[in-house]
This record gives structure tokens, C-alpha cells and sequence, in this order.
């Protein structure tokens, strides 16, 4: 696939992703955080190509954090942006030592560094008049994340496209949301980004996300369909049909409720009411799991 067909490809998903949750706008001043990775990368070059052609005042430029990881080879970073043209600012904050501090040998040092970096980007984002802080994740990130928090903390949540910070400052951005991992990869290595290793920092990998990773890889090779059909399934919630008592109640369950009690007066069943175990069709949408077990 040649190298303008794959961006045309990834534009596109982009293009929906910002149309669907307002992710860019006339007069934006978007700062791209760039930790030297493949997808930072890619949505920077993305997002000057949607400058390019959007018609309207757009201004973007990136800004690294160097935490002070022994190693860290910024410099890349540096050349690579000059030679681009693009506006940068390297930042340089020591948070490195603080985490070594902190967290005790062997331990997972990512949750704080990466709290640390955030709450430096909010503020950097401030100083430099940003109106939007984009971020790289992509459909595979987001849909890991909700497998994450569905299995190992009790949340039915994955990440937003659009977030506002807690005190309002900020404005998050993840224009990649629809755009596949692999497809990034791809482009990544046509475009031959200068990658800077993730392991430079020497921290212990999160055990429970390569997990997650695997077991949606595993997936992936029985239905190609499976991350996609996730990352529908968290656009098309059904509030009704879960367990949370405040969906319950905004959303009238109730009434639902009194709906199938008439349903059984009848002399149905709430299986009828899903179209089980009957001949018709189901109301319901064909039930993932069984194609995403291979079985027919
Ligand atoms: S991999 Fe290293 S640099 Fe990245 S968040 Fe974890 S500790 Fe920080």
C-alpha cells in the first residue's frame, strides 16, 4: 500500500473523528505532545495535512517533555522537527528522579511519570496560548483501555476523544481514536519517523495491558472485526441494558420495565422480548462473542 493511499486512509478516519466530537476547529492553536513514538509522530504529520486543506485558521506545533531519562536522546526529536519545519518547543523537567524516589525498585514507575508529565503538559499548554492538547492514542489504545478498567477495575469506561481537564484549563484531543494500529505502524515505518525506543526510562512493562494486548491480538487473528466491532460497541451504548442505577434512572427503565410486564401478561417472555429461542429474527443485534469465537 503506498504511502499516500495509507495517509489518505488514516486522514479520513481522523477527518471522522474530529467531525463526530468537534475534536478541530476554526482558530485552534493545537499543541501535539510528541514522546518520539510512532503515533505521536503520525498525528502531527496528519494534523499539518489537515492544516493544509481545512480552509480555515489552524495553528499547530508540538512540544516534547524531556523527564530526564538517562539517555534520552532529545536531540532526534530536535532535528527532526527543524528539518520539518514544524514549531517546537523541548521542554525539560526532571521528574525522572522524582519517580526513582518514589517507587520502590521493581515496581511499575508508569502510572506517576506519566501523571507527572500530564500535569507538566497542562501547563506548558497554558503558557503557550494552546486552545487544544492532542494526544496519539488510537482505536487500539482506547479499546484495550475498556477492556482494562471492564476487567481489572470495575469500570465500564475507555478513553474520551474530547476531554475538558478538571479545572477547566485544558481541552484533551485524541483525533487518532478511529485509526488502527497497525495501519499507523505501517505508515510509521514509510514515513520513516525517527522512533525513539519506549524503553529508555528501564520500567518493568504493565503486566495487565500486554495481557489485555494479547488476548485482543488473539482475537484479532480469529474475526479481523474484533476491534472495530468494540470500538462501535462504545459508540452505540445500550443505557437500558445495564446494570448502573443512574442510566437506570435517566434513562426511564422503568417504563421498560412495565413494557415487558405487559409482555408476560401476554404471555411472553422476556427471552420472546430479545427474539430468543424463537424463529424469528432477533431484535437484537447478532450477538459479537459468537463470531468472535470463529463459531458460525
Ligand atoms: S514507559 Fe517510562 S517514560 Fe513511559 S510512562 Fe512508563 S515510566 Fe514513564
Amino acid at each position: 500500500m503506498s504511502g499516500s493511499r495509507l495517509e489518505k486512509i488514516l486522514l479520513n478516519d481522523l477527518s471522522r473523528a474530529s467531525k463526530d466530537f468537534g475534536l478541530i476547529e476554526p482558530n485552534d492553536r493545537i499543541m501535539v505532545g510528541i514522546s518520539g513514538g510512532k503515533d505521536s509522530y503520525t498525528l502531527l504529520h496528519l494534523l499539518r495535512q489537515v492544516q493544509r486543506k481545512c480552509g480555515f485558521p489552524l495553528s499547530i506545533f508540538a512540544v516534547t517533555l524531556d523527564q530526564g531519562h538517562p539517555g534520552f536522546p532529545g536531540h532526534v526529536i530536535q532535528e527532526w522537527m527543524d528539518a520539518n519545519g514544524y514549531e517546537f518547543h523541548m521542554v525539560r523537567r526532571d521528574t525522572y528522579s522524582i519517580v526513582q524516589e518514589k517507587i520502590p525498585a521493581g515496581k511499575t514507575t508508569c502510572s506517576l511519570c506519566s501523571r507527572l508529565r500530564r500535569g507538566i503538559l497542562y501547563d506548558v499548554a497554558v503558557e503557550l496560548g494552546a486552545t487544544k492538547i492532542a494526544l496519539g492514542h488510537h482505536r487500539d489504545d482506547i479499546v484495550e483501555t475498556l477492556l482494562l478498567n471492564l476487567f481489572y477495575s470495575g469500570q465500564l469506561k475507555a478513553m474520551p476523544p474530547r476531554l475538558r481537564s478538571d479545572d477547566g484549563r485544558n481541552t484533551v484531543i485524541r483525533p487518532l481514536a478511529y485509526c488502527a494500529e497497525e495501519q499507523i505502524i505501517e505508515f510509521a515505518e514509510e514515513m520513516k519517523f525517527p522512533i525513539i525506543p519506549c524503553d529508555l526510562c528501564g520500567s518493568q512493562p504493565n503486566a495487565q495491558r500486554q495481557q489485555v494486548k494479547r488476548l485482543v491480538a488473539q482475537l484479532h487473528e480469529l474475526n479481523p472485526n474484533v476491534k472495530g466491532n468494540m470500538l462501535a460497541a462504545i459508540g452505540n451504548v445500550r443505557p437500558t441494558h445495564l446494570l448502573d442505577p443512574k442510566l437506570r434512572e435517566l434513562y426511564g427503565v422503568d417504563r421498560i420495565e412495565a413494557a415487558d410486564e405487559s409482555l408476560v401478561a401476554l404471555g411472553g417472555s422476556d427471552d420472546d422480548a430479545l427474539g430468543g429461542g424463537c424463529a424469528h429474527p432477533a431484535t437484537e443485534p447478532a450477538p459479537v462473542p459468537l463470531r468472535v469465537l470463529g463459531q458460525a
